[in-house]
């Protein structure tokens, strides 16, 4: 490895060593998640959210799925998963994904009120 790798791996190391985003990530890791449901999580403005998911987003570790109204953030780096999987411990797989999302009773998206969903479809 020369320098030039250790340092775009250094790049990479600091845009996953915060602790907003490795809980967005946590949270991605077992759900694709719209940003509504991020802010709602982080308990932080959209625009601040927005910039993180940027900043993964320009990073390569995470991609974005519109579904009609709505635009998921599922990680695609499989070594950003793996990563989380080594220092966070690894996620229960015997769960159904929708059992690994982490419903906010405040939050407005689809998969926090079904209802909404249904009344879309
Ligand atoms: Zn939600």
């Amino acid at each position: 490895m020369d320098k030039a790798n250790y340092e775009a791996l250094s790049a990479r190391l600091k845009v996953l060593a915060h602790p907003e985003r490795l809980r967005i990530l946590d949270a991605l890791r077992r759900e694709p998640e719209c940003v509504c449901h991020l802010e709602a999580l982080l308990g932080k403005p959209q625009p601040y959210v927005s910039q993180q998911l940027r900043l993964l987003r320009e990073a390569g570790v995470i991609r974005d799925d519109k579904q009609g109204q709505n635009v998921f953030y599922t990680i695609c780096d499989p070594a950003v998963s793996a990563w989380l999987d080594a220092v966070l411990g690894q996620v229960d797989v015997a769960l159904e994904r929708r059992d690994r999302h982490e419903r906010i009773a405040e939050c407005t998206c689809p998969k926090c009120a079904p209802v909404t969903l249904s009344l879309a479809a």
